[in-house]
């Protein structure tokens, strides 16, 4: 299976304070005002990308704890994105979480069912706040147990 990817890196602010592999997914029909990703709008700006080539670049990076799936948009690439974040953890063992600019409301079962945690909502600039996330309609979900909570 494949995807579209911008790139792949380390990251210490997307889970706040955890080092985690980040994934950019390429293309976002979302398109928020102002967004800070405009340059990744369109699928193609990134790289047809194999899932086995992306679990490998997962697994290689030794020092994450935590997955997330960003961009851009992941949930435009729905089968692919719920397809990445079952292996990630079945195979590779680590927590996964997603940012979307869609509603926590409008996921479904089978991508929540793989997450620990969801950042959703769109950006939006004239609710801008200092800290995470970063507009203020934008609500942060933690699974724990069987149970989401913001
Ligand atoms: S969902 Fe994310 S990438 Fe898409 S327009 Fe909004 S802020 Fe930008």
């Amino acid at each position: 299976m494949q995807g579209w990817i911008a790139r792949v890196f380390t990251s210490f602010i997307d889970i706040p304070d955890k080092i985690a592999t980040s994934v950019y997914f390429s293309g976002c029909s979302v398109r928020c005002k102002n967004c800070h990703n405009k340059e990744i709008w369109e699928k193609e700006s990134g790289t047809l990308t194999r899932d086995d080539e992306l679990i490998e670049k997962i697994k290689n990076n030794r020092l994450s704890e935590y997955v997330v799936f960003l961009g851009g948009e992941p949930t435009d690439q729905l089968d692919f994105l719920v397809h990445m974040c079952k292996r990630v953890k079945n195979e590779v063992q680590k927590p996964v979480a997603i940012y979307t600019g869609r509603e926590f409301e409008v996921l479904p079962d089978e991508l929540l069912d793989n997450l620990f945690m969801v950042v959703c909502g769109p950006y939006r600039e004239d609710l801008y706040q200092e800290g995470w996330p970063a507009s203020s309609n934008q609500r942060v979900f933690k699974k724990r147990g069987n149970i989401w909570k913001n």
